[in-house]
Protein backbone atom coordinates (compact mmCIF):
# COMPACT_ATOMS: atom_id res chain seq x y z
CA UNK A 1 0.00 0.00 0.00
CA UNK A 2 1.99 3.16 -1.49
CA UNK A 3 0.24 6.59 0.19
CA UNK A 4 1.69 9.78 0.20
CA UNK A 5 4.28 10.24 3.19
CA UNK A 6 2.75 13.81 3.60
CA UNK A 7 -0.84 12.45 4.15
CA UNK A 8 0.67 9.57 6.64
CA UNK A 9 2.65 11.91 8.58
CA UNK A 10 -0.56 14.27 8.91
CA UNK A 11 -2.81 11.33 9.99
CA UNK A 12 0.08 10.12 12.71
CA UNK A 13 0.19 13.85 14.48
CA UNK A 14 -3.26 13.86 14.20
CA UNK A 15 -3.34 11.07 16.39
CA UNK A 16 -0.63 11.42 18.34
CA UNK A 17 -2.57 14.95 19.13
CA UNK A 18 -5.21 13.45 20.14
CA UNK A 19 -3.56 10.84 22.51
CA UNK A 20 -1.79 13.75 24.21
CA UNK A 21 -5.16 14.93 24.60
CA UNK A 22 -6.50 11.85 25.97
CA UNK A 23 -3.11 11.54 28.30
CA UNK A 24 -4.17 15.15 29.62
CA UNK A 25 -7.20 14.50 30.77
CA UNK A 26 -6.33 10.95 32.07
CA UNK A 27 -4.91 12.80 34.89
CA UNK A 28 -8.07 13.77 36.83
CA UNK A 29 -10.64 12.87 34.86
CA UNK A 30 -14.48 13.42 35.58
CA UNK A 31 -13.52 14.59 39.07
CA UNK A 32 -11.81 11.05 39.61
CA UNK A 33 -8.24 10.72 41.78
CA UNK A 34 -5.34 11.73 39.42
CA UNK A 35 -4.37 8.72 37.65
CA UNK A 36 -1.12 8.16 35.60
CA UNK A 37 -2.63 6.96 32.12
CA UNK A 38 -1.29 3.47 32.29
CA UNK A 39 -2.52 3.21 35.69
CA UNK A 40 -5.99 4.17 33.94
CA UNK A 41 -5.77 1.83 31.42
CA UNK A 42 -5.09 -0.90 33.41
CA UNK A 43 -8.05 -0.45 35.99
CA UNK A 44 -10.29 -0.55 32.80
CA UNK A 45 -8.64 -3.37 31.56
CA UNK A 46 -9.49 -5.74 34.88
CA UNK A 47 -13.28 -3.93 34.55
CA UNK A 48 -15.57 -6.36 34.13
CA UNK A 49 -13.02 -9.22 34.67
CA UNK A 50 -14.69 -11.30 37.73
CA UNK A 51 -11.94 -13.72 38.01
CA UNK A 52 -9.24 -11.29 37.01
CA UNK A 53 -6.35 -12.09 35.03
CA UNK A 54 -2.42 -12.75 35.22
CA UNK A 55 -0.23 -9.47 34.82
CA UNK A 56 1.47 -11.14 31.73
CA UNK A 57 -2.19 -11.48 30.14
CA UNK A 58 -2.25 -8.00 31.24
CA UNK A 59 0.95 -6.97 29.77
CA UNK A 60 -0.07 -8.66 26.54
CA UNK A 61 -3.41 -6.94 26.24
CA UNK A 62 -2.19 -3.46 27.00
CA UNK A 63 0.94 -3.64 24.59
CA UNK A 64 3.39 -3.01 27.30
CA UNK A 65 6.01 -4.92 29.00
CA UNK A 66 6.05 -6.97 32.15
CA UNK A 67 8.71 -4.23 34.09
CA UNK A 68 6.09 -1.65 33.33
CA UNK A 69 2.60 -3.67 34.48
CA UNK A 70 4.23 -4.38 37.49
CA UNK A 71 4.87 -1.25 38.62
CA UNK A 72 1.23 0.05 37.86
CA UNK A 73 0.09 -2.87 39.53
CA UNK A 74 2.13 -2.28 42.78
CA UNK A 75 0.78 1.31 42.57
CA UNK A 76 -2.75 0.60 42.45
CA UNK A 77 -2.08 -1.84 45.03
CA UNK A 78 -0.66 0.85 47.21
CA UNK A 79 -3.96 2.73 46.32
CA UNK A 80 -5.93 -0.04 47.17
CA UNK A 81 -7.50 -0.06 43.82
CA UNK A 82 -6.43 -4.01 42.66
CA UNK A 83 -5.71 -6.24 44.67
CA UNK A 84 -3.68 -9.77 43.95
CA UNK A 85 -4.90 -13.15 45.05
CA UNK A 86 -3.24 -16.93 43.80
CA UNK A 87 -4.45 -18.60 40.86
CA UNK A 88 -6.39 -21.42 41.69
CA UNK A 89 -5.35 -23.27 38.23
CA UNK A 90 -1.70 -22.11 38.71
CA UNK A 91 -0.26 -22.21 42.67
CA UNK A 92 3.03 -20.10 41.43
CA UNK A 93 1.00 -17.46 39.83
CA UNK A 94 -1.23 -14.72 41.04
CA UNK A 95 -4.18 -13.01 39.40
CA UNK A 96 -4.88 -9.78 39.82
CA UNK A 97 -8.41 -7.87 40.03
CA UNK A 98 -9.76 -5.05 41.22
CA UNK A 99 -11.01 -4.46 44.41
CA UNK A 100 -14.24 -2.53 45.73
CA UNK A 101 -12.97 0.61 45.60
CA UNK A 102 -11.09 -0.25 41.83
CA UNK A 103 -14.59 -0.95 40.60
CA UNK A 104 -15.80 2.03 41.97
CA UNK A 105 -13.24 3.71 39.68
CA UNK A 106 -13.34 2.30 36.99
CA UNK A 107 -17.28 2.52 36.50
CA UNK A 108 -16.44 6.11 36.61
CA UNK A 109 -13.62 6.13 34.26
CA UNK A 110 -16.33 4.39 31.82
CA UNK A 111 -18.81 7.30 32.42
CA UNK A 112 -18.96 8.57 28.37
CA UNK A 113 -18.71 12.03 29.63
CA UNK A 114 -14.56 10.64 31.03
CA UNK A 115 -11.43 11.41 28.88
CA UNK A 116 -12.39 12.05 24.96
CA UNK A 117 -15.86 11.21 25.66
CA UNK A 118 -17.45 14.54 24.89
CA UNK A 119 -15.31 14.87 21.29
CA UNK A 120 -16.73 11.57 20.57
CA UNK A 121 -20.27 12.05 21.50
CA UNK A 122 -19.99 15.31 18.68
CA UNK A 123 -19.72 12.67 16.16
CA UNK A 124 -22.75 11.22 14.29
CA UNK A 125 -23.30 7.46 14.47
CA UNK A 126 -21.80 7.25 10.61
CA UNK A 127 -18.53 9.28 11.97
CA UNK A 128 -18.70 7.30 15.07
CA UNK A 129 -18.54 3.89 12.68
CA UNK A 130 -16.31 4.86 10.22
CA UNK A 131 -14.00 5.67 13.40
CA UNK A 132 -14.23 2.53 15.11
CA UNK A 133 -13.74 0.58 11.69
CA UNK A 134 -10.83 2.10 11.69
CA UNK A 135 -9.86 1.48 15.03
CA UNK A 136 -10.18 -2.23 14.08
CA UNK A 137 -8.39 -2.19 11.21
CA UNK A 138 -5.46 -0.42 13.14
CA UNK A 139 -5.64 -2.69 16.38
CA UNK A 140 -5.26 -5.90 13.92
CA UNK A 141 -2.17 -4.33 12.50
CA UNK A 142 -0.85 -3.70 15.97
CA UNK A 143 -1.19 -7.27 17.17
CA UNK A 144 0.44 -8.35 13.37
CA UNK A 145 2.91 -6.73 14.20
CA UNK A 146 3.88 -7.84 17.79
CA UNK A 147 2.92 -5.25 19.38
CA UNK A 148 -0.31 -6.10 21.22
CA UNK A 149 -1.79 -9.75 21.74
CA UNK A 150 -4.68 -10.79 23.44
CA UNK A 151 -7.23 -7.76 21.91
CA UNK A 152 -10.85 -9.11 22.12
CA UNK A 153 -12.03 -6.62 18.85
CA UNK A 154 -15.06 -7.89 16.41
CA UNK A 155 -12.44 -7.88 13.50
CA UNK A 156 -10.13 -10.51 15.49
CA UNK A 157 -13.15 -12.99 16.89
CA UNK A 158 -14.56 -16.32 15.48
CA UNK A 159 -18.11 -14.82 16.00
CA UNK A 160 -17.62 -12.30 13.81
CA UNK A 161 -19.15 -12.31 9.92
CA UNK A 162 -18.48 -9.20 8.30
CA UNK A 163 -20.80 -8.17 5.57
CA UNK A 164 -23.28 -11.38 6.45
CA UNK A 165 -25.95 -9.36 7.05
CA UNK A 166 -28.68 -8.22 3.84
CA UNK A 167 -29.11 -5.12 5.81
CA UNK A 168 -27.26 -2.08 4.57
CA UNK A 169 -27.72 -0.31 7.94
CA UNK A 170 -26.40 -3.04 9.26
CA UNK A 171 -24.05 -5.11 7.39
CA UNK A 172 -22.22 -7.15 10.21
CA UNK A 173 -23.59 -10.12 12.02
CA UNK A 174 -22.53 -11.47 15.63
CA UNK A 175 -23.17 -15.26 15.82
CA UNK A 176 -22.73 -15.01 18.98
CA UNK A 177 -25.82 -13.11 19.62
CA UNK A 178 -27.32 -14.13 16.49
CA UNK A 179 -27.97 -10.82 15.71
CA UNK A 180 -26.92 -8.05 12.69
CA UNK A 181 -24.88 -4.88 13.34
CA UNK A 182 -23.72 -1.97 11.64
CA UNK A 183 -20.13 -0.28 11.79
CA UNK A 184 -20.84 1.81 14.96
CA UNK A 185 -21.41 -0.97 17.43
CA UNK A 186 -18.03 -2.71 16.58
CA UNK A 187 -16.76 -3.85 19.79
CA UNK A 188 -13.05 -2.90 20.51
CA UNK A 189 -13.04 -5.14 23.69
CA UNK A 190 -15.64 -7.52 23.73
CA UNK A 191 -16.18 -9.96 27.06
CA UNK A 192 -17.52 -12.75 24.69
CA UNK A 193 -14.88 -12.37 21.91
CA UNK A 194 -13.91 -15.69 20.53
CA UNK A 195 -10.18 -15.70 19.24
CA UNK A 196 -10.15 -17.50 15.44
CA UNK A 197 -7.37 -18.79 13.77
CA UNK A 198 -4.62 -16.67 11.71
CA UNK A 199 -6.03 -17.74 8.59
CA UNK A 200 -9.95 -17.32 9.05
CA UNK A 201 -8.81 -13.82 10.48
CA UNK A 202 -6.79 -12.72 7.39
CA UNK A 203 -10.20 -13.73 5.32
CA UNK A 204 -12.42 -12.14 7.58
CA UNK A 205 -10.33 -9.05 7.48
CA UNK A 206 -10.10 -8.93 3.47
CA UNK A 207 -13.72 -9.44 3.53
CA UNK A 208 -14.26 -6.15 5.72
CA UNK A 209 -12.07 -4.03 3.88
CA UNK A 210 -13.33 -5.09 0.00
CA UNK A 211 -16.88 -4.74 1.21
CA UNK A 212 -16.52 -1.78 3.33
CA UNK A 213 -17.79 1.61 1.75
CA UNK A 214 -15.16 2.87 -0.88
S1 LIG B 1 -18.95 -11.84 20.26
FE1 LIG B 1 -18.35 -9.72 20.66
S2 LIG B 1 -16.41 -9.45 19.57
FE2 LIG B 1 -17.40 -11.29 18.74
S3 LIG B 1 -18.53 -10.53 16.94
FE3 LIG B 1 -19.95 -10.58 18.69
S4 LIG B 1 -19.84 -8.47 19.51
FE4 LIG B 1 -18.05 -8.76 18.20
Amino acid sequence: MDVDPQKLQQARIGIERLSGLLRAQSWAANDAPALHPAQRSLLLALAGQANGLRSGDLAARLGVSAPTISDSLRTLEGKGLVQRKPDPHDGRAWRMSLTRAGKTLARRLQDPAAGLGPLLQALPERELGQLLRVVQLMMREAQQRGLASGLRTCLGCGFFRPYASTDPKQPHFCAYVGAPFGDAALRVDCAEHKPQSEEALAIAVQRFRDAGPS
